[in-house]
């Protein structure tokens, strides 16, 4: 089969043949046909920091996919060839504390397709059959090889209880959009975004928010929504960036008592006022991780289901899988925001 690899302790991915995987007794093969492309599959690809230290030489990379099962181990009791499906992508042995009491999205033992163990930018990919979520027929593939991400941003929005508050979304990149359309249909009643890309910032403006800032320009901004929200600030910010500075701005725009979600993932250790910010605000801080399995599926189905999402302008581009150095140029570049592989 085709697949995509990191083929060596350096940048770029390379384009290769390898043997269909043979699924264990417990898993499902899946014929991939469509892929999203992932921030972190763009860490990989630079080979960053984080790349060198955690991802295996060799390993078939991506995490975001819908395919069609083609075979079924001996002891997969439920489905069946044929069924679209796309999956988790974090695998767990549902032994530890967190997955035996509902949290598997963080169990101690976590594995990953595309970065510990072989993923889905390929032809074939196997995944344990708990991990399978067999795809709604009105939802489109575009869509269900994104659910990895989406799921992220239902996850965030969920988490933090956004229904009837106003939101500050700092971060508009591709979950930070998503937040965006996501708070909105889950009953935001205002939300504020920031970021330093304009067109995203536009966008975000298109997808419901109600006021979008430059963050490069000064701290003004912060005052404006503070005031927007009867002076006191928002009740609510959902973290996307990552930047230090975005922690800060944030949290000086977030209420006393409000509560701060945060999922962007900062690219070294950072400098943060945690007494005037945290302590003394007597805010709610919550870590983010992956997407609750399974409830955050359910959840986004049921939001997609109700057609309140609006994704078109988020998944901007597809490219056949051997067009791949051309889709993560797209994707690196800024021209594209979601940009996915087509196997079929
Ligand atoms: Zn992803």
């Amino acid at each position: 089969m085709r697949a995509l690899i990191k083929h060596h302790a350096g940048p770029e991915l390379k384009f290769v043949d390898r043997p269909k995987p043979t699924p264990g007794p417990r898993d499902v093969l899946i014929r991939v046909t469509h892929a999203g492309i992932c921030g972190t599959d763009r860490h990989i690809w630079e080979w960053d920091e984080w790349s060198a230290g955690r991802i295996p030489v060799g390993i078939i990379t991506g995490h975001e996919f819908v395919g069609v099962i083609e075979g079924v181990g001996s002891a997969v009791t439920k489905y069946k060839p044929g069924l679209r499906v796309s999956a988790e992508g974090h695998t767990t042995q549902g032994l530890d504390y967190n997955a035996r009491t509902g949290n598997a999205h963080i169990a101690s033992d976590t594995r990953i397709i595309g970065i510990d163990r072989d993923g889905c930018f390929a032809d074939y990919v196997c995944v344990p059959e708990e991990n399978v979520w067999p795809v709604h027929p009105t939802i489109p593939d575009k869509v269900a090889a994104v659910f990895d991400p989406l799921g992220n941003a239902v996850h965030t929005v969920m988490a933090a209880d956004v229904s009837a508050k106003s939101v500050l979304i700092s971060g508009v990149g591709i979950i930070g959009l998503m937040a965006v359309t996501v708070a909105k249909a889950a009953g935001a009643s205002r939300i504020f975004c920031t970021d330093i890309n304009p067109p995203r910032l536009a966008l975000a403006k298109k997808l419901g928010a109600v006021e979008a800032y430059d963050a490069r320009n000064g701290n003004g901004w912060i005052k404006e929504v503070r005031q927007a929200c009867r002076g006191e600030g928002v009740d609510v910010l959902l973290e996307m960036s990552g930047a230090e500075s975005a922690f800060d701005q944030g949290f000086r725009a977030l209420r006393n008592g409000g509560t701060a979600a945060l999922l962007g993932l900062p690219a070294k250790r950072v400098t943060f006022d945690f007494n005037e910010n945290i302590i003394f605000k007597g805010c709610k801080v919550l870590g983010i991780n992956g997407r609750k399995m399974f409830q955050t599926w359910y959840q986004m189905e049921e939001l997609l289901l109700s057609g309140r999402l609006e994704l078109d302008e988020i998944i901007t581009h597809q490219f056949p899988l051997e067009d791949f150095k051309t889709a993560f140029e797209t994707m690196i570049s800024g021209k594209g925001i979601k940009v996915v592989l087509q196997m079929g």
